[in-house]
């Protein structure tokens, strides 16, 4: 069977993956982007919390396996724009010094091969493409920036600036969440024409109105519709990465589509399935010349995988809270350690609120019993709820791998846990004098039922990058070690992750990525000025 020829094959269209596209489209190559999914349908049921978080409908229903072979769906979802289609489009960049050895109680956050300033103006066009709106100066962990955040801060609704004012008088720094949205507001109130308005089905749910900046709305749709060059192959599942005799150089992608299996080669091949589903394809791609997975003589593809350690909690306030979007704040003050602990704890984000639907389908029989007369509606109406993350640290030992019968395996033992058991305590002691209840409710339906093991969202770190081919499989431009023409453009090339939300910071590599390829391929005059955003309709 021949093959069909392009010069760059993108595998996946994430925000990786489409970023990375979005840039290279300009230079008129032929550009070939094969994604497994299809575009998510959109239908009243993309706002409908039991549809979303109960039924999961929106998640995949492949099986996976953890260590012990304990069966579970990961927390991951297969269409065009990837997992962003459902993510909270919270936007951060990492901190400065998360670029370099940090010390945990649980252990060591290892240093970045690259630093801070190489991803700066990298950050600043990733915040321009995603359209983050955001205050500078506010956060007191944030790194230094050379441009203001594109769009204005989303405000606090009334609730929501009281819990500011509450934080700010325990003499703590809350700050306005940069988040990804395509808003036009004035005093709290959405322009005409701006395609996104507050809404209670945003955070963990398709967007109806495409007004969230996800992959497929910022870089996929725009791209198409702007340049001939690119073509999406949709459905269509990459199964095998081949590589010439020589093993140096990637020859064909076999691709699954529609019941038939397709061939396509290119110069250029960039795999950005999502970290853990990118390790699983260079494994499922061993060959004689890469007899453990492609790219893997360091037998390092898979392993080193982190995604946060993390909960979302709620807590029950006394008086109601009728905040519709209430994602707005954020709370660093503990990033990097407390008055009572040396060691970096996290941080704390507020998410969409509680729906009944939610909490009546969590197991959640400790609370009940503290006001059994509290119906679940009522109980969503004094919730306040958070998203608290810390860093778990890289291990070896946590890895995906393929089974002896074909089984997919991902191996986790949790780390650096107390760091995390420590900032859930300074949240509680924070409800206190925000005149809600200190017991902090567990909701796990957010991030899928299969927690821990399910939470795959922030997944990270399976093929880091560095300049010694015997500890890392990329190089600095996220190149394989092992061959010339294969490059990965997702979160698998993090050698730690920090605690803050990972994608602005694939978005930004994928864009330092594409201008390593554009370079490469003579192309880089026509992506100049190509960073500005198009799809700005406010
Ligand atoms: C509920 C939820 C909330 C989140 N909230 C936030 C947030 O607020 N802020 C934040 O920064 N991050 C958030 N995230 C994480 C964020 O969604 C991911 O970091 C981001 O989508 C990763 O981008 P990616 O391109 O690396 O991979 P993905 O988004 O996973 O995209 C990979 C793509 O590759 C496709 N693919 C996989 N395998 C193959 C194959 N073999 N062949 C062809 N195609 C393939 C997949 O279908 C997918 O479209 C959230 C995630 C979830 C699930």
């Amino acid at each position: 069977m021949s093959a069909d020829r392009y010069d760059v094959i993108v595998i996946g269209t994430g925000p990786g993956g489409a970023a990375l596209a979005h840039r290279l489209a300009p230079t008129g190559k032929r550009i070939l982007m094969i994604e497994r999914g299809d575009y998510l349908p959109r239908s009243q049921a993309n706002w409908d919390a039991k549809t979303v978080f109960v039924d999961a409908a929106y998640q995949t229903k492949e099986t996976w396996y953890g260590k012990d072979g304990e069966a579970f769906h990961p927390g991951l979802h297969y269409f065009v724009g990837g997992n962003s289609k459902v993510y909270g489009a919270a936007l951060f960049r990492l901190r400065e010094r998360d670029f370099d050895e940090v010390k945990h109680e649980g252990g060591i956050s290892p240093a970045w091969p690259l630093k801070y300033d190489t991803f700066e103006p990298y950050y600043a066009q990733a915040e321009q493409l995603f359209h983050v709106h955001g205050a500078r100066g506010e956060d007191p962990t944030e790194p230094p920036s050379q441009t203001p955040y594109p769009y204005p801060a989303v405000a606090h609704e009334p609730r929501i600036a009281e819990l500011d004012a509450t934080f700010a008088r325990e003499g703590l720094h809350p700050f306005h969440l940069p988040l990804g949205v395509l808003l036009e507001e004035k005093n709290g109130v959405a322009a005409p024409a701006s395609p996104w308005f507050r809404n209670d089905a945003f955070d963990g749910f398709p967007c109806l109105l495409n007004g969230k900046a996800d992959a497929q709305v910022m870089c996929v749709n725009p791209m198409l519709a702007a340049h001939a060059n690119v073509t999406l192959l949709t459905n269509a599942l990459a199964t095998r990465l081949e590589t010439d005799p020589s093993g140096r150089t990637l020859s064909v992608v076999d691709v699954l589509r529609e019941g038939a299996q397709e061939r396509y080669c290119a110069d250029i091949v960039v795999v950005a399935c999502g970290a853990l589903s990118s390790a699983l394809l260079l494994l499922r791609s061993a060959n004689d010349r890469h007899p453990h997975g492609l790219a893997n003589g360091s037998d390092q593809v898979g392993r080193n995988y982190v995604r946060h350690n993390q909960s979302v909690l709620m807590a029950l306030a006394r008086e109601p809270n009728d905040t519709v979007f209430q994602k707005t704040l954020g709370l660093s003050d503990f990033y990097f350690g407390a008055g009572d602990c040396d060691h970096p704890l996290g941080l704390i984000q507020m998410m969409g609120k509680s729906h009944p639907e939610e909490i009546r389908a969590e197991a959640l029989p400790e609370w009940l019993s503290w006001m059994p007369e509290m119906p679940f509606e009522l109980m969503a109406r004094h919730s306040l709820d958070f998203w608290l993350m810390s860093e778990d640290l890289p291990r070896p030992e946590n890895r995906i791998r393929i089974g002896h019968d074909g089984r997919v395996i991902l191996e986790l033992t949790e780390n650096n846990m107390r760091a995390h058991q420590r900032l859930r305590a300074k949240l509680e002691h924070l409800m206190d004098a925000a005149n809600a209840h200190p017991h902090l409710l567990e909701r796990k339906l957010y991030l899928g039922k299969d927690i821990p093991i399910g939470g795959t969202a922030h997944q990270a770190g399976t093929a880091r990058f560095g300049t010694d081919p015997a500890q890392s499989v990329l190089d600095l431009d996220c190149k394989a070690h092992e061959l010339d023409n294969l490059y990965l453009a997702d979160a698998s090339f993090f050698p730690s992750i920090g605690a803050v939300n990972p994608t602005l910071t694939i978005i930004a590599n994928a864009l330092r990525v594409a201008d390593g390829i554009a370079e490469r391929l003579g192309a880089t005059r026509a992506i100049s000025g190509s960073t500005e955003d198009r799809t700005c309709r406010g």
